[in-house]
């Protein structure tokens, strides 16, 4: 019996590390991922501005697991129903359980110019350049215009990041900074209370606001947008412009994110769990695509996957075991605003050292529920200082 999970982010670590304890001893299991390490990446844009935490948030996957076997490869294809994976390598892996949890694509949606000339942010690497242009314009001294087009929780931090570097290069008064949003509010799939604190704090920063505006196409020095009701259109100019406009499914599922209902299976045999789903929860609702919805959904796959392992081993007589449904708690939401923060906990809104602080112990929870405590700390002292 083979468990082969794909994708190492949020909800392929979680899901594979609660296997280790749980599967059966007989039963072999096997995580995929291209890269050799795990990223911490609901803090990833904090390298615009502090590259040395770089170090706090990539843990190599070697480190993370004691029972499962670790392959380092792309997945090229899954055939769901055959229970069969296509590496780059040129093997294939054959599965009676998997789980996709190869994460999401920014997607462009064939806007012109959008994908060639703007940035996006998945990787340390997307962070480093958009750090390297900012510093070219900050630093030359002349007025500049920045452009970020999405307003989710990518695009309200970057802008954050990049008008704290611009105040802490000196250069606020040289720089505009412009945060685009096609639907009426900032972070808009989160509560009102909540949006109204981040559109706040942005606004303190000098981050102009455009709601209901949609990016109708880019070039190498222009965002060119529409407004949703009054069909207005506008030309933006764009030293810099970083695009975290919406997400696709993973190359490897032909950018498909499918639906998984409250078991979080796919077909008989495949999971998907975190971004690469769209996932509607027990209580019929859709959940956002985020770390915290990666981590939760991770926990009842796992469970269900080794209860649907053990019955098989078991010899699979009778009725299928009865699957955990998936429900969709969190006790809220903390973004950061460059040097600053916003945390809902439950139906109050906090801003200011308190939302930092607990922006920072969410991240260090994090690495310190995978045990890396050395690195959770480095990231409090990153998070204090930022
Ligand atoms: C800048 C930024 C800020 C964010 N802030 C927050 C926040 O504050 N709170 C929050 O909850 N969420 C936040 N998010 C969203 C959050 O990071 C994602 O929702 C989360 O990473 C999804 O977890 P996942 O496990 O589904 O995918 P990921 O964490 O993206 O992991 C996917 C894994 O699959 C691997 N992979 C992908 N394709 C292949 C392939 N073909 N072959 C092999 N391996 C592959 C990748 O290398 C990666 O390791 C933020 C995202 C960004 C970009």
């Amino acid at each position: 019996m083979h468990v082969v999970v794909l994708g190492a982010g949020y909800a392929g670590v979680t899901l594979t590390r609660k296997l280790e304890d749980t599967l059966p001893p007989e039963a072999d299991l096997t995580i995929v991922d291209e890269s050799d390490t795990h990223l911490v990446q609901h803090e990833v844009h904090r390298v615009i501005r502090r590259p040395s935490i770089t170090d706090a948030i990539e843990v190599p996957l070697e480190s993370l697991f004691d029972r499962a076997e670790v392959i380092t490869a792309r997945v090229e294809s899954v055939d769901t129903d055959a229970g069969a994976v296509t590496l780059d390598t040129g093997e294939t892996l054959a599965y009676d359980y998997g789980a996709l949890c190869l994460g999401s694509e920014t997607a462009f949606y064939d806007l012109p110019g959008v994908a060639a000339h703007g940035h996006t942010l998945k990787s340390v690497a997307d962070a480093e350049a958009i750090r390297e242009q900012a510093l070219d314009l900050l630093d030359s001294g002349e007025p500049a215009s920045i452009v970020v087009g999405g307003a989710g929780l990518s695009g309200v931090q970057v802008a954050g990041e990049l008008a704290t570097l611009a105040s802490e290069e000196g250069a606020s008064e040289r720089v505009d900074i412009t945060l685009l949003e096609q639907q009426d509010a900032v972070a808009p799939v989160f509560p009102e209370a909540f949006q109204d604190a981040v559109a706040d704090e942005l606004g303190e920063r000098d981050i102009e606001i455009h709601t209901e505006t949609a990016v109708t196409e880019a070039t190498d020095t222009a965002v060119a947008t529409r407004h949703e009701r009054t069909g207005e259109t506008d030309d933006l100019d764009a030293d810099l412009f970083v695009w975290t406009g919406g997400i696709a499914g993973p190359d490897a599922m032909a950018g498909d994110r499918p639906v998984v209902q409250r078991d979080l299976r796919l077909t008989d045999s495949t999971f998907a769990v975190g971004d690469t789903a769209r996932i509607v929860d027990a209580n019929g609702e859709a959940v956002p695509a985020s770390a915290s919805a990666a981590i939760r959904a991770a926990n009842p796959a796992a469970e269900n996957i080794a209860k649907l392992v053990e019955w098989e081993l078991a010899g699979g007589d009778g009725f299928e075991p009865e699957l955990t449904p998936f429900r969709f708690n969190v006790p809220g939401w903390i973004v950061s605003v460059g040097d600053g923060a916003v945390a809902q906990v439950g139906p109050e809104v906090l801003t200011g050292g308190a939302a930092k602080a607990l922006k920072a112990s969410v991240g260090a929870g994090y690495l310190s529920s995978i045990q890396e405590v050395q690195k959770a700390t480095e990231l409090v002292g990153e998070e204090i200082e930022a």
